[in-house]
């Protein structure tokens, strides 16, 4: 059975997170979503909890989706739950800097234990990020085409424009 983990912040989890995890699903027996509490990122839209409810109600369908929430290290996280590698999502160059950055500390950290798997997103949701969702939304302007129903209408209870 291969388990692998997805870290992320999913302020809140966008149409570009959820076709990564639709591949890793496919690919693996099973996928967990980390949610990670990131003090660097400050308090963000949504709660911690907040996020992982919304991923809970979204994959509620789903056997071999599961989430979490965990601060500290990814690798801890993904070594604690005995997920062999890490998933990561690409979408452009930036990413990759990063990425290839990341997945090295990664691998140092954890003494060569977890490994990461970068998957490509999908060019429809090539420039969706959390922020862009967040920006998008502050304009007023509609953000379904980058977010589920679920995560729309929690972004809208938020704001107070609906109850
Ligand atoms: P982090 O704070 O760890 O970057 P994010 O929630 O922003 O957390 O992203 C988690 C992971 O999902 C990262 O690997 C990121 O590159 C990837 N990701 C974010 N948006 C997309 C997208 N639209 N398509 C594919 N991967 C994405």
């Amino acid at each position: 059975m291969t388990k692998v983990l997805y870290p992320g912040s999913f302020d809140p989890i966008t149409k570009g997170h959820m076709n990564i995890v639709e591949q890793a699903s496919d690919l693996f027996d099973e996928v967990i979503i980390a949610v990670m509490q990131n003090p660097m990122k400050g308090s963000g839209m949504f709660t911690v909890e907040e996020r992982m409810e919304m991923i809970q109600e979204l994959y509620k369908r789903m056997k071999n989706v599961k989430v979490i929430s965990a601060s500290g290290a990814a690798v801890d996280v993904a070594i604690l739950h005995e997920c062999k590698a890490i998933i990561r999502g690409l979408r452009s160059l930036s990413d990759y800097d990063y990425e290839v950055g990341l997945q090295q500390i990664n691998k140092e950290i954890s003494d060569n234990k977890v490994n990461t798997i970068c998957l490509f997103a999908d060019k429809d949701y090539q420039f969706v990020s959390s922020s862009m969702v967040k920006e998008v939304f502050k304009l007023g302007k509609d953000v379904s085409r980058y977010v589920d129903p679920i995560v729309q209408e929690k972004m809208l209870v938020k704001r107070g424009m609906i109850v």
